[in-house]
């Protein structure tokens, strides 16, 4: 077969559309592939130009390559094509001169391979590499491209984020649906009303961010805040149904400073991050301090986790509380303690939230409560014969009480230290109970169920619901140590404090006081009928092996009763 024929036959056969074309743009030859994209026999297209078949835009738009071909150069391109039945395919093209014998060019060859398809799947592809599927909004990827191309260019910019407060809760509470369509409306409100960006991303799970480009205009910003904060206290659901949404705003703008487009992203998360610590509901300017408190705070939990580890550093420390009544010991409170090997005693205010926020306390706090077991066994064998059993309170974390397993790891504790569950006396704050009620009783209950007596601690100081407080079964309430160092300062801080105690009395509840410093202090609480008493006034907490003759009978503060 002559290589013309083959040829022939090749061009009949492929799927990729070829025509030929003369000087003029006219087609001479076009092979069934194209002609079928054309829905045009070769009758119809011989001699007409690409204008009368595809149009004139489509003529402009090909004209640059079509010249170059013509002129001998080879133009490989890619774009959209009209479809002669509407639509726009893409397609990638080559068009290449087509000699004579002698060398000179009669006109160009156009070979056009569709793609549209694979095109369509890199178009899903970048969406959903970039842009967040629930509210059509780009991701933190695109905002990171973004930021990534200003500083390349030089170009200054300023970044909000805007946290949506309780928004886990509010999902929690009413539905993942309704948590959706709640973030819909407020990413169409913050594009329609937020006022001009230049780009609008969600960032996280409940947080957006409004990337700002251009010098940073403090006051400008500050009024774009006003309205987007405005936008968040307006937001509804698709169903209508409001809820009251704040949030909390951080922003940081680009500086020399920054080394990388992302340490702005982190900064402005910083602020807002510190914003919600405070209550949300808020905006804060990034500044360089908090950044400083956030790098301490990872090193402390870095510090932490090696402690635990190690196991050398941690320790706890028994504070005695006393029976008002007869000055006799009563019982200790276990309180955890760090030293730290270079920067010694690290307060619990301090590491204790730390332990919080990233989990650890549900380790900690177990090991605590098995280290005050055993202790109180132990000490349960010295103390002085005839005396009441010691009780040995523990605190507990809300953490703690979210671990599902948690009754079961108490008891297992409880078991395996040998510990007559009666002398463990665990303590809540309101906040804590409060939270999640309904399941906290339920939880309290089982502990309860095992013999364990339960207190709750710093009472006064969070949102107590009265009508909850009957219905806790407690045994103790512990009157927050501010009132009992205010109860000299007035009449009315004196009446809190019995206010407290008689509320106590009448639920059943006996009543323990912390933070007491003074003698007249301690007189005041006892006046007042109070069952307990834990303060400096009678000891500060000690290690175990300081604790131990206050056990063995050897009590400094009965000498001053
Ligand atoms: P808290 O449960 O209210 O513990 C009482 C705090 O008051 C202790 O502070 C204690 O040292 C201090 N204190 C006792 N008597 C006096 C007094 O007369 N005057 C004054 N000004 N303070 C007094 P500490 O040991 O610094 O603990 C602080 C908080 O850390 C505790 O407050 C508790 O909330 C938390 N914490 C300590 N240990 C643990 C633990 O093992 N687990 C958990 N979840 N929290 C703990
Ligand atoms: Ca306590
Ligand atoms: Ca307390």
């Amino acid at each position: 077969m002559p290589a013309p024929d083959i040829l022939l036959q090749v061009m009949e056969a492929m799927p990729v559309m070829v025509g030929l074309f003369d000087t003029h743009r006219r087609h001479v030859y076009a092979n069934p592939a194209y002609r079928a994209f054309m829905g045009s026999e070769m009758a119809d297209l011989s001699g007409r130009t690409i204008a009368e078949v595809l149009g004139d835009d489509h003529f402009r738009l090909t004209q640059a390559m079509a010249d170059r071909a013509l002129r001998g150069e080879v133009v490989q391109t890619e774009g959209w094509m009209p479809h002669p039945n509407g639509g726009q395919h893409y397609v990638i093209r080559l068009h290449a001169p087509q000699r004579r014998p002698d060398g000179s060019v009669a006109g160009y060859f156009a070979l056009l391979y569709d793609i549209t398809e694979r095109r369509k799947t890199q178009d899903d592809l970048f969406r959903l590499a970039y842009y967040d599927p629930v509210s059509g909004l780009a991701n933190r990827l695109l905002l990171l491209k973004h930021m990534g191309d200003y500083q390349a260019v030089g170009e200054p910019f300023t970044l909000v984020i805007v946290d949506i407060d309780r928004f886990v809760e509010i999902r929690t509470s009413l539905g993942q649906a309704f948590a959706n369509e709640l973030l819909i409306d407020l990413a169409n409100r913050l594009g329609r009303d937020g006022g001009p960006v230049d780009l609008l991303a969600r960032v996280s799970d409940h947080a957006f961010a409004l990337l700002v480009a251009g010098e940073c205009d403090p006051p400008a910003v500050e009024r774009k805040i006003e309205r987007v904060a405005a936008v968040v206290r307006a937001a509804r659901s698709s169903s209508g149904a409001a809820v009251f949404l704040s949030a909390s705003i951080g922003v940081a703008t680009w500086s020399e400073a920054h080394e990388r487009a992302e340490d702005v992203l982190r900064d402005a998360e910083i602020a807002t991050g510190r914003v919600r610590e405070q209550g949300g509901a808020r905006h804060a300017w990034f500044d360089p301090a908090m950044h400083a408190r956030v790098v301490e705070q990872v090193r402390l939990e870095h510090d932490l986790r090696r402690a635990m580890e190690r196991g050398d550093e941690l320790w706890v420390a028994y504070q005695p509380i006393i029976d008002m009544v007869t000055g006799g010991l009563a019982g200790f409170e276990a309180l955890m303690r760090w030293s730290h090997p270079e920067r010694g005693s690290i307060p619990p205010g301090v590491f204790i939230p730390i332990a919080e926020s990233t989990g650890l306390i549900v380790r900690l706090g177990e090991w605590v409560l098995r280290e005050a077991c055993r202790q109180v066994a132990d000490w349960q064998e010295k103390r002085v014969p005839g005396s009441a059993p010691l009780f040995m309170s523990v605190n507990l974390s809300t953490r703690q009480l979210r671990e599902p397993d948690f009754a079961d790891r108490v008891r297992t504790v409880v078991r395996e230290t040998a510990v007559e569950p009666s002398w463990i006396k665990l303590e809540l704050t309101e906040s804590a109970v409060m939270e999640k009620a309904e399941q906290s009783i339920r939880l309290l209950e089982t502990l309860r169920g095992l013999g364990i007596k339960l207190s709750i601690d710093d009472f006064g100081t969070g949102y107590s619901s009265l009508s909850y407080l009957h219905k806790l079964p407690i045994d103790s309430l512990k009157v927050d140590r501010s009132f009992v160092s205010a109860m000299h300062q007035s009449e009315e801080n004196r009446a809190i404090v019995r206010i407290i105690v008689d509320l106590a009395r009448l639920l059943g509840f006996d009543v323990i006081a912390e933070g007491i410093e003074t003698t007249a202090d301690a007189n005041l609480l006892r006046a007042l009928a109070c069952d307990y008493g834990q303060g400096y006034h009678f000891a500060k907490p000690l290690p175990a092996r300081e604790a131990e003759p206050l056990v063995e009978g050897n009590l400094p503060w009965r000498q001053e009763l």
